[in-house]
């Protein structure tokens, strides 16, 4: 696959803060990547510096081959789409998304044509003539987009660009971003601090941590194989056995990770399954979540969840399980995951 973006080494830094600290990653053609990670971990700073609203302390970034440090955003074939929309109130709708075209001094009805064009995509097809204050949040940050892809753009970056939505709009708008996605067959790198958002959305997710990179995979492997313990924990919710635990349960210092579904209760005095191992514990907290219920255990100084899915035999459990009592949580080694940290 041909890389569209690329950073060597890159750093941006603001007097003593670290925004970006020498990472190094590349986006291929065509991927829809996302830049995943707590506030003010570097995501907006890596977005700002691929469409040259800065400039990088040091390093180099690439994007489609070429060094871009001497090219000035205008200029760079990569448009952004904003959390706040940053619409023109007093334009309407379809001279908004044709903004960038006339700039550009393209002529007015050619201008125009492609405004609609930009807007049929997006599922606004009929509203060229209100204003944005005429429009929903969904609907604005659909001109937004508009707007962005009117100039035809061969990387599209998105900062939190479902942030101000509803959850019920934000899931919709998520489904229509990856079919429009695929329709494009263009780069879509998209920030977002919301995990569940990017393990469904994305080819690939880095995940971002006080300005560095912790991991970079496809969802599936981060969801399931965890690198770090910042990213076992940020990422899906797993359990993190700390070095003394660990120590404790397995005989080596290496923290281990484990997910909250892989881990069950066992009754006091019973041993775990073959291949498994166990631990014993007091029961903090009990709750009912519905589809499942998730127990909350007190191991030494670490609490430990596991989430059961609600059947009979759980209920059966959880009514004859009380908060204060001693039990038994067991997992299979299989569902160990080694941390580096
Ligand atoms: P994110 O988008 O992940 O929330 P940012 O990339 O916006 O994080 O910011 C990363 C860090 O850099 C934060 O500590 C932030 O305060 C700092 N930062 C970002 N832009 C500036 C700036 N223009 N001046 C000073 N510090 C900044
Ligand atoms: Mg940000």
């Amino acid at each position: 696959m041909p890389v569209a973006i690329e950073f060597q080494q890159v750093s941006r830094h603001y007097g003593d803060v670290k925004a970006l600290d020498r990472v190094s990653f590349s986006v291929e053609e065509g991927e829809f990547f996302s830049m995943l990670g707590p506030s003010g971990s570097g995501k907006t700073t890596s977005l700002r510096l691929m469409a040259g609203f800065e400039q990088p302390s040091s390093g180099s970034l690439r994007l489609m081959g070429n060094e871009a440090s001497g090219t000035p955003p205008y200029a760079r074939d990569v448009n952004t789409v904003f959390q706040d929309y940053a619409l023109f109130p007093h334009m309407n709708v379809l001279d908004n998304v044709a903004y960038g075209l006339m700039v550009r001094k393209v002529p007015k009805a050619e201008r125009l044509a492609q405004a609609r064009e930009a807007l049929a995509m997006v599922a606004l097809p009929d509203h060229g003539e209100r204003t944005p204050a005429q429009l929903s949040g969904g609907q604005r940050q659909r001109v937004a987009l508009a707007r962005a892809l009117v100039n035809r753009p061969r990387i599209l970056l998105l900062d939190e660009p479902l942030g101000a939505l509803d959850l019920k709009l934000r899931e919709q708008m998520q489904v229509e971003l990856k079919v429009l996605h695929r329709k494009l067959g263009i780069t879509f790198v998209y920030v977002t601090h919301d995990q569940s958002e990017a393990l469904s959305m994305s080819d690939r997710i880095a995940v971002f941590n006080k300005g560095q990179i912790e991991q970079i995979a496809t969802p599936r492997d981060l969801y399931h194989r965890p690198r770090t313990r910042f990213v076992a924990d940020f990422v899906g919710s797993s359990n993190v056995f700390d070095a003394e635990l660990a120590h404790n349960l397995t005989g080596k210092r290496q923290p281990f990770a484990v997910r909250q579904e892989k881990i069950s209760l066992l009754a006091l005095g019973m041993s775990a399954a073959p291949g498994s191992l166990q631990v014993e514990g007091e029961v903090l907290a009990i709750q009912f979540l519905g589809a499942s219920q998730r127990v909350e255990v007190r191991v030494g100084n670490q609490t430990l969840t596991a989430l059961q899915p609600e059947s009979e035999a759980a209920s059966a459990l959880a009514a004859a399980t009380q908060a204060g009592q001693r039990i038994a949580l067991q997992w299979a080694e299989q569902h160990m995951v080694m941390l580096d940290a």
